[in-house]
């Protein structure tokens, strides 16, 4: 029996098993995909909003301004890189000044700090590449960056470390309350019995919400799609660009990541398909305009990939994070659509006292450990430190992705790690191996060979993310035999 069962591995619910492995109660989280991180929490803006555009009085309002002050600290712990880089909502008319004065009430009025509203000059000096319609700006300076599948693995991660067991490949297909106490959970992988479940399950908690026969609420996926250029146009905006908000999104960004790529996009568009995370040429169009209107001058040849994530919108517009009224130790937290990557932390510990109220007894565990073990990025050191490495241990003198510098022995670790990679998008994510300029063309096959030595599986059986996604067909050497010719090669 455990005590807690978390479904779905994305932001929200690696926060929560990380905030519940301080305490002695046994956890699992189980999740559908082969890895942590593979839903809305991958395909985001990452930013961690400052908190100047939920409505005041909203738990999207509240949970954004707490989660933002405690980034810098759980980043430090975790070891995953911040950067204050600050934020900037860019106004081009004289309509779209009156609105960042709107903002600007109702930042104060949410509790963000340092909120100011700058003119064309000094907007001017700090973001020379802006367009020159620009006329003023709200300055945000608490808004910040990370990498949301970093610090969602740095979170699963730390949360494993301190006890919590993980079951990825895990669909829950049904959700059964016990006559006596507790839940059966039955997943794909065999059931579990809990005595609370906690539904993380992000596009899909609607579907578990009701198969449990909790509150009923409806999910509909938002789409946004994305442009990322060449590190090489690293600098041309250093702050976090918005344009003025629409009615249902925060607009089209143009914004630096925090491994030196710009990007633009999101756009905002409601769709049937929760699984639908294609990049469409109207959707491309939509956001070369947007992003063009901040920053004319996008340097459009050196694209060097797209994608798309699935805002997660409720009914009722806000976050949905309460115990069930209806089925006593279920609790939802569903409808966590932006800013849930910043309000993450909070929400973690928002989910903790409504567990305590619902009467789980949680007494901290003196074995907890706040830090993830630590990880060496190759790229980040001097030749000095390099070279110490390599004679430390020689696997960090082989280059395996030439575009983002990641060594095997980076590689090698990310595997080993708690909640280890299993595939080449699990390597990708931890290592950065393949998010360069050419895209994992020419590492892909380095990683796969590795990944197969590691794991003591067969090269066929490696996918690129999960069951139905190998890389490898088949042997040529079988392929010969059958049609009857040489069969030296394999
Ligand atoms: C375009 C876009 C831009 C955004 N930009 C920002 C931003 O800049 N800043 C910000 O703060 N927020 C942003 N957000 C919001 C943020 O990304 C989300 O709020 C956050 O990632 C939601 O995390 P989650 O864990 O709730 O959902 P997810 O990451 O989707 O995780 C849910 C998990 O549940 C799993 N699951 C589902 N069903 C089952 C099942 N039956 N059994 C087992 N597992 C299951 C899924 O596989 C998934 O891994 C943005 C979102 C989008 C789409």
């Amino acid at each position: 029996m455990e005590d807690v069962v978390i479904i779905g591995g994305g932001i929200t619910g690696c926060s929560i098993a990380r905030e519940l492995s301080r305490y002695d109660i046994k956890i699992t989280l189980v999740e559908k995909e082969e890895d942590v991180a593979c839903g809305t929490s991958k395909g985001n803006s990452a930013v961690v909003h400052a908190g100047f555009d939920a409505s005041p009085g909203t738990w999207k309002a509240k949970l954004n301004v707490a989660g933002n002050k405690l980034y810098p600290a759980l980043c430090e712990e975790l070891d995953v890189p911040f950067v204050l880089n600050g934020s900037l909502v860019v106004a081009v008319s004289e309509e779209e000044e009156r609105v960042l004065e709107e903002l600007l009430e109702k930042g104060r009025l949410n509790g963000v700090n340092n909120l100011r509203i700058i003119g064309k000059d000094e907007l001017q000096a700090m973001e020379p590449n802006l367009s020159s319609k620009a006329r003023a700006a709200l300055d945000a300076p608490t808004g910040g960056l990370v990498c949301p599948y970093e610090f969602t693995i740095a979170l699963a991660e730390n949360a494993n470390q301190n006890g919590v067991k993980f079951w990825l490949n895990a669909m829950v297909t049904d959700i059964e309350k016990l006559e006596d106490s507790g839940f059966l959970v039955k997943t794909s992988r065999g059931s579990l019995r809990a005595k609370y479940v906690i539904n993380a399950a992000g596009l899909f908690a609607d579907e578990l919400s009701k198969i449990a026969g909790a509150e009923e609420y409806t999910i509909t996926p938002r789409k946004g799609e994305y442009l990322v250029f060449d590190k090489q146009f690293s600098g041309l905006v250093k702050k976090t660009i918005f344009p003025t908000p629409s009615k249902i999104s925060k607009g089209i960004l143009v914004c630096p990541t925090v491994d030196g790529n710009i990007f633009i996009g999101p756009n905002s568009n409601n769709i049937q398909d929760k699984l639908d995370t294609s990049v469409k040429a109207p959707g491309i169009k939509e956001i070369i305009e947007g992003g063009k209107k901040l920053v004319p001058n996008l340097p459009f040849k050196n694209v060097i990939t797209s994608f798309a994530g699935l805002r997660a919108v409720s009914n009722t517009n806000d976050f949905i994070i309460e115990a069930s009224k209806q089925v006593k130790g279920f609790v939802n937290v569903g409808g966590i659509q932006s800013p849930g990557l910043t309000s993450a932390p909070a929400i973690a510990q928002m989910v903790k006292g409504i567990l305590q109220d619902e009467g789980l007894i949680l007494k901290e565990k003196p074995t907890f450990n706040p830090h993830r073990p630590m990880k060496k990025r190759f790229r980040e050191l001097n030749n000095e430190e390099r070279e110490q490495l390599i004679k430390q241990n020689p696997a960090y003198g082989h280059i395996i992705c030439r575009c983002e510098t990641v060594t095997e022995a980076e590689i090698i670790d990310a595997i080993r790690r708690p909640v280890g990679a299993r595939s080449i998008d699990a390597v990708k994510r931890r290592t950065r191996a393949g998010m360069g300029r050419c895209q994992g063309g020419f590492c892909s096959p380095r990683v796969l060979e590795i990944l197969a030595r590691e794991l003591g599986a067969d090269k066929l059986d490696i996918t690129k993310k999960g069951p139905g996604s190998n890389l490898l067909l088949g042997r040529i050497k079988e392929f010969l035999q059958v049609e009857g010719g040489d069969n030296n090669d394999n």
